[in-house]
């Protein structure tokens, strides 16, 4: 037996991050072959047929490393949202960006804001970084931004704030990150994590880039995996001031985005009637399971992303068991501290009233 712990104090208090539960292994758990997943925001009609050409054709060129620079996507992106291509960033994922933000600019001691219950890569990093994170409670599911420049500090390096957020679907509005903003001074850098942007139709959806463009020490997340349907390959993009992108430029990792995804998300910028199908369908299948809740008897937050916050009304993980026996997977609200709720992302048609059907089967027998 060892005496001394070889591992650093701060990664002792880490837990590994749990996803929600492949089709695969539930399959194989309760002898089912048909599963429906509506656990990890994904898109429910897949990538686009364009962005499948374009990874078969990248295939072949796998034995080579991929461009390190991403120089048609950067380009394409820059094109795209009208910013110089060194303001772009780039990585396996939006999760990479938000640990990059943490190598770049946490240092030990620093606070770092988020909402209690928060998308989980923002308070990893966080811990990871040796920071201090400051929860500061939502009230009704949403981000309280009164409070939160109330607790701002000398010490706060970095404020996440997922818009939508993430697992409630509910957004900071205009005049909340206007006001947020007064009290944010230069010490401070504000991350907009914009995973699920597309999907935001509420007229009071701030313009997060005009922010970058003003110079104020704001990042902005996106991502491929979501309406883009690219999760499989990791690809996340942001945008932010020049210097901030410089210093997330040196504690990137070499080659970290892979060349097949670089092609996928080329093309995919190209599919915009793949984008406008997603939405549509989001919105169809968002006003069809507010009907079935309602008429379930059941509260939820009305969403701004492609996903659902469903409150049970009583324990949600024996109910999640028992979607899980009827081959549907939903992610439980426990692991965001909200332990009657369930997340439910959109699906196809057919993917929603399984789930809804198992649902009522489940509560109602
Ligand atoms: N931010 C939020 C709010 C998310 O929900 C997710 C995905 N679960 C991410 C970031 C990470 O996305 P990516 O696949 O780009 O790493």
């Amino acid at each position: 037996m060892r005496e001394k712990p070889i591992t650093r104090p701060c990664v002792r208090q880490l837990t590994p991050y749990t996803p929600g539960k492949p089709i695969e292994e539930v399959q194989r758990e309760f002898g089912l072959t048909d599963v429906v997943k509506l656990a990890s925001n994904e898109n429910p009609l897949g990538p686009s047929p364009k962005a499948v050409e374009a990874i078969c054709a990248a295939a072949a060129g796998v034995s080579l490393y991929p461009d390190n620079d991403c120089y048609q996507l950067r380009r394409a992106l820059a094109a795209k949202l009208d910013f110089p291509p060194g303001q772009i960033l780039l990585g396996h994922g939006s999760d990479e960006l938000i640990h990059n933000i943490g190598l770049a600019f946490i240092n030990p001691g620093d606070e770092v804001m988020m909402c209690t219950g928060p998308f989980s890569q923002y308070e990893f990093t966080a811990k990871l970084m040796e920071a201090t994170p400051v929860y500061v409670p939502m009230v009704e599911f949403r981000y309280d931004t009164k409070e939160m420049a109330r607790r701002l500090t000398p010490k706060t390096k970095v404020v996440f704030i997922g818009n939508p957020n993430n697992p409630t679907g509910t957004i900071v509005t205009r005049s909340e990150l206007a006001e947020l903003l007064e009290a944010i001074t230069d010490g401070t850098i504000l991350v907009m994590d914009e995973a699920y942007h597309e999907y935001a139709s509420d007229r009071d959806y701030p313009d997060s880039l005009a922010l970058v463009r003003e110079g104020r020490r704001v990042i902005v997340l996106r991502t491929f995996s979501k309406i883009y349907g690219l999760a499989g390959l990791r690809m996340g993009y942001g945008v932010t001031t020049p210097e901030l992108a410089d210093a997330l430029e040196r504690v990137r990792e070499p080659f970290n985005v892979s060349s097949v995804a670089q092609a996928a998300a080329l093309a995919s910028l190209d599919d915009g009637d793949q984008v406008s199908r997603t939405v549509a369908l989001n919105a169809e299948s968002k006003a069809f399971l507010y009907r079935e809740f309602e008429r379930l008897g059941l509260r939820y937050t009305p969403s701004q992303a492609n996903f659902v916050w469903l409150d049970l009304g009583r324990e949600c993980r024996p109910i999640f068991v028992e979607l899980l026996k009827r081959g549907v997977i939903v992610r439980t609200g426990d692991i965001f501290g909200a332990p009657t709720h369930i997340r439910v992302t959109t699906g196809t048609r057919e993917q929603n009233r399984r789930f809804v059907e198992a649902l009522a089967r489940v509560l109602h027998g």
